[in-house]
């Protein structure tokens, strides 16, 4: 049988959480701008940690100032790890909630304490507030989050943390209402701090697994798009293509190639500048996106030129969609952006042989066909 002394436990789960928020910091460091909420864990941790201290060492200092210490950093932190996952989630952080919580918890358990002692009443407040802090990250996590291991993870995590308060509460009221004597012993009280502080580094540990999660997801999308427009990028493209010719030549369906250009952008970046030139570039490739079906793709390999892959079309597809890209770009009209027309070419799979290159060669000179005959048109490859 292992008997592990409560204060050991506290004591190894604070250096365990000083370890965990440099974790949590370092992470920030790299990647807090695309992941947030990491730093406000981090802080979250260092104020339970400087709670466990406070509580830790009130055998050998005034009792009052630290009991005081150990219930405003339990707060203070608890309440951090909201702000954190509020963050995370792009939510608006709550932070009047927070210091209203922060200010009253403080206050309500002064009073229990040092004007009207009651043990039971300071359990009540405090666990009430606290399961307020819990129950607002798992409605996140279940409302926001992505269908992810690591996700289920910190929802399961926070959700059974909150229930325990919760029942913690329900007790903690009842004994305040009916006036029982809760056991007030500090090894009760020392394995509740020891339990409460390992749930806080099991929720900092699940919560950096969906931050590492968020991170991958995001650099796997930048290494496929195009940051500017938002679109495919040449690798995104040569992936999608990739699949959508197994697929189409599988089900012997005809795929087709879309080349847009747009038409005397040099003189846009000229008039305007290159910052408009760029926004213009941005709302071009808006605009045939969602003029596409959802199985098509755009694609932006550079410059202002669009790549549109339609599987399962034909070149009389490819036409109806073309005019639609032409009609929704003469239709924008927002005076804050100069009107632009394109030129497109467009080009079929001639055979299940052709290989991409072929056929962006074709579509290409189409492309230039549809330049030549006076812009803002399409042209067929041959
Ligand atoms: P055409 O009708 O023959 O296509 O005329 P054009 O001026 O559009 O063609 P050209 O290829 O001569 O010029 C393309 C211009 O696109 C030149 C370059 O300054 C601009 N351009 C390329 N990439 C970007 C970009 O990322 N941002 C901005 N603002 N301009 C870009
Ligand atoms: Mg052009
Ligand atoms: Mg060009």
């Amino acid at each position: 049988m292992i008997s592990l002394d409560p204060k050991t436990v506290l004591f190894m789960t604070t250096l365990m959480s000083v370890a965990m928020a440099i974790v949590m910091y370092s992470a920030h460091a790299n990647f807090g701008k695309e992941v947030k909420g990491l730093d406000r864990w981090a802080m979250g941790l260092l104020a339970l940690v400087g709670g466990g201290v406070t509580f830790m060492l009130r055998d050998y200092l005034p009792q009052t100032p630290l009991l005081l210490a150990t219930n405003f950093l339990l707060f203070a932190g608890l309440g951090l790890s909201m702000i954190g996952t509020q963050e995370f989630f792009g939510r608006p952080p709550a932070w009047r909630v927070y210091w209203g919580i922060v200010a009253a918890g403080f206050a309500l358990v002064a009073w229990f304490f040092v004007v009207r002692p009651d043990f039971a009443a300071r359990l009540t407040v405090v666990s009430a507030f606290v399961f307020y802090f819990y129950a607002e990250q798992a409605r996140l996590v279940w409302r926001y989050g992505t269908s992810h291991f690591s996700t289920r993870f910190f929802g399961t995590l926070i959700t059974i943390q909150a229930l325990v308060v919760l029942v913690r509460f329900g007790m903690a009221l009842r004994a305040m209402v009916s006036h029982i004597d809760l056991i007030r012993d500090n090894t009760v009280t020392s394995i509740y701090m020891g339990i409460g502080n390992f749930m806080a580094l099991m929720l900092t540990v699940a919560f950096m697994t969906m931050a590492t999660r968020r991170l991958q997801t995001i650099l796997e999308q930048r290494s496929t798009h195009d940051p500017l427009t938002g679109v495919l990028n040449r690798r995104g493209f040569a992936l999608f293509y990739e699949y959508q010719r197994l697929q189409m030549r599988r089900a012997g369906k005809p795929m087709t190639l879309m080349e847009i250009d747009i038409d005397h952008f040099k003189a846009v970046n000229d008039r305007f500048g290159h910052m408009v030139g760029d926004k213009v570039l941005a709302h071009v490739a808006r605009a045939v996106r969602e003029t596409l079906r959802e199985t098509d793709d755009v694609a932006r390999f550079g410059g202002e030129e669009f790549i549109v892959l339609l599987p399962d079309s034909d070149e009389r597809n490819a036409m109806l969609a073309a005019e639609r890209i032409r009609d929704a770009l003469r239709r924008f009209a927002d005076i804050q952006l100069p009107m632009v027309t394109v030129s497109i070419g467009i080009g079929c799979h001639a055979s299940d042989e052709e290989s991409l290159d072929a056929l962006l060669a074709r579509t290409d000179a189409a492309l230039y066909r549809a330049k030549q005959n006076g812009r803002d048109r399409v042209e067929l490859a041959t």
